[in-house]
């Protein structure tokens, strides 16, 4: 392509609007877990676009099932029926035991619907004072404003507020605030079953269990936001399974398209009950080219081996993570599930993204000090290999740049 990062960055520094503080670099190809920038250096990927790159880049099969849909049919609304919704949702509910689902464009529209749903549920039943969330500190659902207002962190939320409310965060390590914040004007509890953007803290099962013992008792719903953790990427389907919730709602985003935006609320059938024709919807939602996509991932992920493949490399790179925090004193703790990994280091991890970047290896910084690694779920051993011994060197580069 004959374009340089020069001319990319300067266009968009005239045009597009300035909301993203992207590192110095424009990609134009991938291929597996492999990218290639505009002069044609390959990265080893290990951000796969956040989580979203489940089959890597260019899968054949991915490739070939958009290519003939785009071919075909990409759009016609939800004004008429076509096959692939049935087709997803059916995969879904298979791996969820959620009854029906709602598909819509992004993680933080999946999270809209899970909370109007959860609103519908308690006026339909007439109890129309259960409007209030709890949410959990750290915690990060999206950027709209009804997700906004369950998303913790103060930066996001100031600039925008009122928000929606009323909202509780309780703290993770305090499980016993939940029965005092949970009343009887609260219609759901929304939570991570590991926050991925708050740094890849897994749900302790002694809050799991709170969440479960509260909901319970009071009847209050439970919406599990698997946008990052759904899907395979902790090696179960969803991660609030491994913790042992039955949630009334998940949102699953990310993963689900691996790459054409797609995402869905799950749904029990007792919340299905109280919704109606017309209380929700979405032009582009579910529409061919995105449901087609979804279904395909959905079949390498139940037919296709990819859950036992992703367990199996998922132990290997903690393994690998493990080794790594044992030979570095600057990584404190090495978090997360399957292939949702943090290594928590004892200082900004900002540098370290960037001496990978620089060295072909591509990590992402949530939290300050995490470095965060979400690979495409169909990652090789011999990639992860590559990978830890790369983040080894920059380790060791870094830390002797800290010591001087
Ligand atoms: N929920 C969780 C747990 C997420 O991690 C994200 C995005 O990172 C979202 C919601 C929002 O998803 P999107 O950016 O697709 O709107």
């Amino acid at each position: 392509m004959n374009v340089t990062l020069d001319d990319i960055k300067a266009r968009e520094a005239r045009h597009v609007l300035q909301t993203y503080r992207r590192q110095p670099v424009a990609f134009v190809r991938g291929n597996g877990a492999r990218l290639y920038d505009v002069d044609g250096r390959e990265y080893l990927d290990f951000v796969s676009g956040i989580g979203v790159a489940s089959l890597g880049h260019a899968h054949p099969g991915l490739t070939a099932a958009i290519a003939d849909q785009a071919a075909t049919l990409i759009h016609t609304s939800n004004l008429y029926y076509h096959p692939f919704q049935a087709e997803a949702a059916s995969r879904l509910s298979q791996l969820s035991g959620l009854a029906r689902v709602f598909f819509c464009n992004s993680g933080t529209e999946a999270v809209e619907a899970c909370l109007k749903f959860a609103r519908r549920y308690w006026h339909t039943q007439g109890a129309t004072g259960r409007t209030g969330f709890v949410a959990v500190e750290g915690g990060f659902s999206g950027r709209t404003f009804g997700a906004l207002s369950v998303t913790h962190d103060e930066h996001y939320r100031t600039p925008f507020e009122p928000l929606l409310g009323p909202v509780t965060f309780v703290d993770p390590a305090r499980p016993e605030t939940l029965a005092e914040v949970v009343t009887d004007h609260t219609a759901a509890i929304i939570a991570e079953p590991i926050q991925g953007e708050g740094g890849i803290r897994p749900m302790s099962h002694a809050f799991a269990a709170a969440i479960a013992n509260v909901c319970r008792r009071t009847g209050t719903l439970y919406i599990a936001d698997e946008v990052q953790t759904g899907l395979g990427r902790t090696g179960a389907p969803f991660y609030s399974q491994t913790l042992g919730l039955e949630p009334d709602l998940i949102s699953v985003g990310k993963a689900l398209g691996g790459g054409v935006p797609v995402a869905a609320a799950l749904v029990s059938e007792r919340v299905a009950q109280a919704v109606s024709p017309g209380d929700h919807g979405s032009t582009y939602g579910g529409n061919l080219l995105g449901t087609r996509a979804a279904a395909f991932f959905l079949d390498q992920l139940i037919r296709g081996g990819l859950l036992e493949h992703v367990r199996e490399v998922g132990a290997h790179l903690e393994r690998r993570l493990r080794a790594l925090a044992l030979q570095h004193p600057i990584v404190v703790e090495v978090r997360g599930a399957g292939l949702m990994r943090g290594l928590q280091l004892s200082v900004d991890a900002m540098p370290i993204v960037d001496t990978a970047r620089e060295r072909g290896l591509l990590v992402n910084r949530t939290d300050g000090k995490v470095v965060r690694l979400l690979p495409p779920l169909t990652i090789g051993a011999a990639e992860i290999d590559r990978a830890s011994d790369l983040l080894s060197e920059v380790l060791t580069a870094v830390q002797s740049e800290v010591q001087v």
